[in-house]
């Protein structure tokens, strides 16, 4: 092999053991410090972009738990729904230690979820966040079907908003209706992240300030993609 050749394959394989080695670090207490609203905004979409392609980084996730014993610093705060299918770190393609996670059926926020938020944003440092519900939602359709059970009963009541909020126009008001499901889905995200901001003066003075951004957006089961609504941005922009 001329000595040409083996420069190259020397140079390719430290390039791929560079990219292998950075692209799953995470994220440190200096790249957090560096990173702006909409740059974690934008890491969200990058990395839901990279798990709808099947190019989702391939983590050392023992190195990770090593780089991350001391400390946490990460870029965001993302709130979903309890289904197995809807994990934040798995959508957007995180790793340890790069996003806080609240999960709880129906993706709403009740004043302890919002106190969760406060820290993670206001002492933790994280700069964006997320409210991310899904398609066909379980317990969307329990509550447009007034589902009674247990303790479920209480929980399933926190999307009434969303239901009052789809105009009676839209019929037949049940699970069976796809559309009005959905309708029910996106009122509640849209709710949410109101509800955050009215509740919380501490994250609508971040926002204010530029220190951080929050948006809501809708999971798709079939495709894995996250489409993020503009109309819920506050402190962030849409990129082009
Ligand atoms: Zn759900």
């Amino acid at each position: 092999m001329k000595s040409s050749r083996i420069t190259f394959f020397l140079g390719l394989a430290g390039f791929l053991a560079v990219s292998v080695v950075f692209g799953t670090a995470a994220t440190t207490a200096d790249a957090q410090n560096k990173m702006t609203p909409q740059k974690a905004f934008e890491a969200l979409l990058e990395g839901n972009d990279r798990f709808v392609h099947g190019l989702a980084s391939h983590r050392d996730l023992s190195a990770e738990v090593e780089q991350t014993s001391t400390g946490q610093y990460p870029l965001g705060v993302v709130l979903t729904c309890l289904d197995s299918r809807t994990a934040p770190e798995t959508m957007f393609d995180q790793g340890i230690g790069d996003l806080f996670v609240g999960r709880i059926a129906g993706n709403f926020a009740a004043d302890d979820m919002i106190g969760s938020f406060e820290f993670a944003h206001k002492l933790a440092g994280a700069k964006v966040l997320a409210v991310v519900g899904h398609s066909s939602c379980g317990a969307v359709k329990g509550a447009c079907d007034g589902a009674k059970m247990g303790n479920l009963t209480h929980t399933l009541a926190q999307l009434s908003p969303a239901l009052d909020a789809v105009p009676a126009s839209v019929q037949p008001r049940n699970a069976k209706n796809a559309a009005f499901v959905q309708k029910v889905a996106d009122a509640n995200v849209r709710l949410t992240v109101e509800r955050v901001l009215d509740k919380s003066e501490v994250l609508r003075d971040m926002v204010k300030a530029g220190e951080l951004g929050v948006i809501g957006g809708m999971y798709d089961l079939n495709t894995g993609k996250v489409t993020f609504y503009k109309d819920t941005a506050h402190g962030l922009k849409m990129p082009k």
